[in-house]
């Protein structure tokens, strides 16, 4: 202790005591192979390993960070909010600034913060079937929205057999009141209500899908789902823990329009500390404790801190910075499409607005079952040789990539200059 150690040597020290030595699963490394690199230092677009090798990072922190690492305005806004004090367990000036500039940029009416996009979810959900007294909800597969019980869940056999527990822990019957539906199936939705449709209290969908690679909804897909819901008496939950304030200042609402009844934030909101939302029409947000029946509360909700780098990183967020991030988002698509063309890799590159993933297949990927056609040995073989050269991606083939402000051309070329060589690695293993 005391003296730096290598990523190896924390690796081997954290496995003794926490679960695969890392705090959340994807970080482990398990679907690349290898061990994870340990950081001990962010700046602009890299990042700096406990063994000294500095990375351009494309994973920002899984999205949130927009402005890069340790950007200025935040870590002012960090230090002036901490000499003041990191909690009080109760009202502060910053929670109804941040709420203000949700309410400001997307349709909701109303918000409630809390410390993470799975909290946000697991929420809205409790308020939906508060809102309706009904019980069933619908997700569908390969979107994610964190790990709450009821959203831990897989299709069962046949479309109206209601779904089966995604993991252990989860119990038959906190699946059980979850409909799992293909994604971008329209049809799907309306044979479950028909069948159901007096006992679904909300359908939830990613605004944009991210978390089974990039798969856009198909136009008007967000549309039509929020129509059957409301034919039947059901609210549409979109979530956007991952696009919210990343993909436009207004999220997936800014490039789409779809305004659903209730909505999740995570990720950009908190600038990098734990904050997350969930807000909607104010007559569902007002059955909130202590206006209404539904019972939601947090100790840490709106901390001082997390809504301080939430706040600085939304107002940093400009025009500039959202042009300069599809801008260099396209740069790199392109360059990547070109490199894989060139070594004659098999590959389809997706994307919603500035997200953006690599599929190592030739089937187009519209839902779970086609986005799985993936070969995640070559996106092995693809993220190694990246990392070798310095370029930390998304661990895990199912991701999308992230972007920064604060990347600016020096980094993008050395991750343009990398391309050529893992392209080749990823034909290796395609053979
Ligand atoms: C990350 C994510 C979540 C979960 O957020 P956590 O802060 O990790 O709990 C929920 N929904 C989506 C779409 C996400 O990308």
């Amino acid at each position: 202790m005391g003296t730096q150690q290598t990523s190896a040597e924390l690796f081997q020290r954290a496995s003794a005591v926490v679960p695969g030595g890392v705090n959340s699963p994807v970080r482990a490394f398990g679907a690349v192979g290898g061990t994870p690199p340990f950081f001990v230092k962010g700046e602009g677009p890299y990042l700096t390993d406990a063994d000294g090798r500095q990375y351009v990072d494309l994973v920002c922190s899984w999205g949130p960070l927009i402005l890069g690492h340790a950007a200025p305005a935040v870590v002012e806004a960090l230090h002036g909010a901490v000499d003041a004090g990191t909690s009080y367990g109760a009202p502060t000036p910053g929670e109804v600034e941040l709420a203000e500039l949700i309410v400001e940029r997307t349709p909701v009416e109303k918000v409630r913060l809390v410390n993470s996009g799975t909290e946000a979810t697991m929420s809205a959900i409790r308020l939906a079937r508060g809102f309706t007294g009904r019980s069933k909800i619908v997700k569908f597969a390969g979107n994610y929205h964190g790990h709450v019980d009821a959203l831990l869940a897989s299709a069962g056999s046949g479309l109206a057999t209601f779904a089966l527990p995604d993991s252990p822990g989860v119990t038959g019957a906190s699946a059980a009141d979850t409909l799992v539906l293909p994604y971008n199936d329209p049809e799907a939705v309306e044979r479950a209500f028909a069948e159901h449709g007096d006992e679904i209290a909300c359908v939830i969908a990613e605004a944009c899908p991210a978390n089974m690679g990039v798969v856009a909804p198909r136009d008007g897909f967000n549309a039509r789902i929020k129509e059957i819901a409301h034919a039947n008496g059901a609210l549409l939950i979109l979530d956007e823990v991952l696009t919210g304030f990343r993909v436009s200042a207004s999220g997936w609402f800014g490039l789409e329009g779809v305004a659903p009844d209730l909505m999740t934030f995570g990720k950009v909101m908190g600038g990098g500390l734990p904050a997350a939302a969930f807000g909607g029409r104010a007559e569902i947000m007002d059955r909130l404790a202590p206006n209404g029946p539904v019972y939601q509360a947090g100790t840490l909700s709106g901390n001082p801190l997390a809504t301080a780098a939430g706040l600085a990183t939304l107002r940093g967020a400009t025009p500039e910075v959202y042009a300069r991030i599809d801008e260099v988002s396209a740069r790199v698509a392109a360059e990547v499409s070109k490199a894989l063309g060139e070594a004659g890799v098999v590959h389809r590159l997706q994307n919603g607005g500035n997200l953006f993933t690599v599929f190592f297949t030739g089937q187009e990927a519209v839902d779970f079952d086609t986005a799985r056609t993936t070969d995640t040995a070559v996106f092995s073989a693809f993220f190694h040789a990246m990392l070798d050269q310095g370029v930390y991606l998304p661990p895990a083939a199912f991701e999308a990539w992230f972007f920064s402000a604060a990347h600016d051309d020096a980094a993008v070329d050395r991750v343009v200059s990398a391309l050529p060589r893992a392209a080749r690695a990823a034909a290796e293993a395609q053979g």
